[in-house]
């Protein structure tokens, strides 16, 4: 109960935190107010403060005494925003034209300061150092690769990490999880066929764009149907189709895009080479040079199944069996996250919004009763696993 009482004193003051960082949404690696409201109230909190790591990220410890040479447990929060412009009519609506908090990161950010503020009042409680990341830059840019960089796991010494998704489509105030992956692995890819114009009633002359492209569409649906393991996930679509500008004309350059998406990190390791493979050898057969760009995105996220287990104990003691949603399959969208999960054990779950309003919309909002919920698992899940740092090793799905 000591929790959530703390917690509930705290509701508005974390519902006003939201609303400031929504007014003033900023891009990755842009996140300099927001870095430094986190940074100034860590301090307040009585947190050890790291600013600028990967760039805008801010890092907060708080070492109980007697506990400062076990591994720490980290929460991770994201701050950045998206380019989308808010058509929200909300007192609380960006103030930045055409940057918005779409994604709940605002939320992620409020909520993961709410639980700080708490287990700073819970210091001779905690079993192990609580370190808060609030990190930049998560969407496309990599963040977390920035925060790996500078040396984050090395420095603080982690040996579990924990992050939080609003989620719309888990039922409101669930807490949704699941053992293994939970977020799909990414990878975008651009190219360009190059061929030979001719006049549309001379094809002989031509090395023709659209068809080789078209072919290599076609192809790349046999990654799914024909190279990898029908028990195993994945979907490659082509998004941009550019080509030619006159009926009469067969062009010689065609523009097209794609991204591919798996929950199987062993598929996402095989990917790039099949796709090179596919659409190299698909543009020869019709005489086309193909020149190819392929940018990895995010590794597979998958939870340790320890680490599901803290938070599913946790859920259960802040809101009883019907609190947890289990989820029966991975999200196909993708997260950096993903990249800490490659170096320590932790889980990624999601708080349910339970709403219509679709992430990365100019419409997103969420019910902000829901900051005080994910703040208690929040805070509840550190406190759960500073009790066995020193018991647990890798990931062991
Ligand atoms: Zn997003
Ligand atoms: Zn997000």
């Amino acid at each position: 109960m000591v929790i959530k009482e703390l917690v509930a004193k705290e509701k508005e003051t974390i519902i006003a935190w939201r609303r400031q960082i929504h007014q003033h949404p900023e891009l990755g690696f842009q996140e300099h107010k927001t870095g430094q409201l986190v940074g100034d109230l860590l301090e307040e909190f009585g947190y050890e403060v790291q600013r600028g790591i990967g760039g805008t990220g801010v890092v907060g410890i708080l070492k109980p005494k007697g506990m400062e040479h076990k591994r720490a447990v980290a929460l991770r929060a994201d701050m950045d925003a998206l380019t989308v412009t808010e058509e929200n009519q909300v007192p609380y609506a960006s103030k930045n034209p055409g940057v918005m908090h779409a994604c709940g990161h605002d939320g992620h950010t409020a909520m993961l300061l709410g639980a700080a503020k708490v287990l700073s009042q819970l210091r001779d409680q905690l079993s192990a150092p609580i370190v808060v990341l609030f990190q930049p830059a998560e969407e496309r840019l990599g963040g977390a690769r920035a925060v790996l960089a500078d040396g984050f796991f090395h420095q603080y010494s982690i040996g579990e990490i924990f992050g939080l998704h609003l989620w719309p489509q888990v039922p409101k105030g669930k807490v949704g999880l699941k053992v293994g992956p939970v977020m799909a692995g990414s990878i975008d890819f651009k190219l360009k066929v190059l061929g030979q114009q001719a006049h549309a009633s001379e094809p002989h002359n031509s090395i023709d764009t659209i068809v080789a492209g078209a072919a290599i569409v076609g192809a790349l649906q046999a990654i799914s149907s024909r190279f990898i393991n029908p028990l195993e996930s994945v979907v490659v679509s082509v998004g941009t189709f550019h080509a030619g500008e006159i009926s009469n004309v067969i062009p010689g350059e065609a523009l097209l895009s794609g991204t591919a998406r798996t929950a199987s990190q062993n598929v996402y390791k095989q990917l790039p080479a099949l796709l090179e493979r596919v659409i190299e050898s698909t543009a020869r057969t019709y005489g086309a040079r193909v020149e190819l760009e392929i940018v990895e995105g995010y590794p597979v996220t998958a939870s340790c199944a320890e680490s599901v287990a803290t938070v599913e104990q946790v859920t259960r003691e802040a809101l009883g069996e019907e609190g947890l949603f289990r989820l029966d399959s991975c999200r196909m969208a993708s997260e950096d996250f993903s990249y800490y999960l490659q170096e320590v054990p932790g889980a990624y779950f999601f708080l349910g919004l339970g709403n219509e309003r679709k992430l990365h919309q100019p419409t997103f909002d969420f019910d902000e009763e829901l900051l005080a919920v994910g703040a208690e698992i929040l805070a509840r899940t550190a406190l759960a696993a500073s009790k066995r740092q020193d018991s647990h090793g890798p990931c062991r799905n």
